[in-house]
């Protein structure tokens, strides 16, 4: 495994909730309107925690995506620690190993009462730490599909992974690739 366990499960919940947003979702659309819609990405991800399902709590997760998105299109290193520095003090992180759910031993650095939306920031603020410090940022990549800005996590073992989960983006390129080679073949056969 290239991450921990619970860094990879974070990794990947954030590149989740980044490729809600609208246009680099699947449908098109903004896929985190609804309480329906959190409550499922909270538990699907397993986040603990306290929640209040107000208005603001919906609002507070909503507004950290294009945060959480700018991880993975920040180029600079530079930029990309200042920004994930920044996440941590804002939120005056206070690491602490805890342990639920599923997981091991692990590092929360906010409390069960936090807004969720900080809780959420931090722990991708988190992950991303031990992304950069070994020096795995390369994995973080967007979608190359020519019309896809999806966000995805790539921890495949030969680092192969170029399509994101969203969409059918991989499958389509194929099917793209395919038909190139048909017309380019029929091009020479003279058809
Ligand atoms: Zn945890
Ligand atoms: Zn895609």
């Amino acid at each position: 495994m290239v991450f921990g366990y619970d860094v990879q499960a974070s990794l990947a919940a954030t590149a989740q909730l980044v490729n809600t947003l609208p246009l680099l979702s699947d449908s098109g659309d903004d896929e985190l309107k609804t309480m329906t819609q959190l409550d499922d990405f909270i538990r699907e991800n397993r986040y603990s925690g306290d929640r209040t399902h107000s208005a603001a709590e919906l609002e507070g997760v909503r507004s950290i995506r294009e945060s959480l998105r700018a991880l993975w299109t920040t180029e600079r290193t530079e930029d990309l620690i200042e920004l994930v520095n920044g996440m941590l003090k804002s939120s005056r992180a206070l690491p602490q190993l805890v342990r639920h759910g599923p997981w091991g031993w692990h590092l929360h650095a906010t409390t069960d009462d936090s807004p969720l939306a900080d809780r959420i920031l931090v722990e991708a603020a988190m992950a991303w730490v031990d992304v950069i410090r070994s020096d795995e940022v390369e994995r973080m990549r967007i979608c190359a599909a020519d019309d896809c800005e999806a966000v995805l996590v790539d921890v495949s073992r030969n680092r192969s992974k170029r399509y994101c989960d969203v969409g059918n983006c991989g499958n389509r390129a194929n099917v793209a690739a395919y038909r190139a080679r048909q017309v380019s073949g029929r091009l020479r056969d003279g058809e």
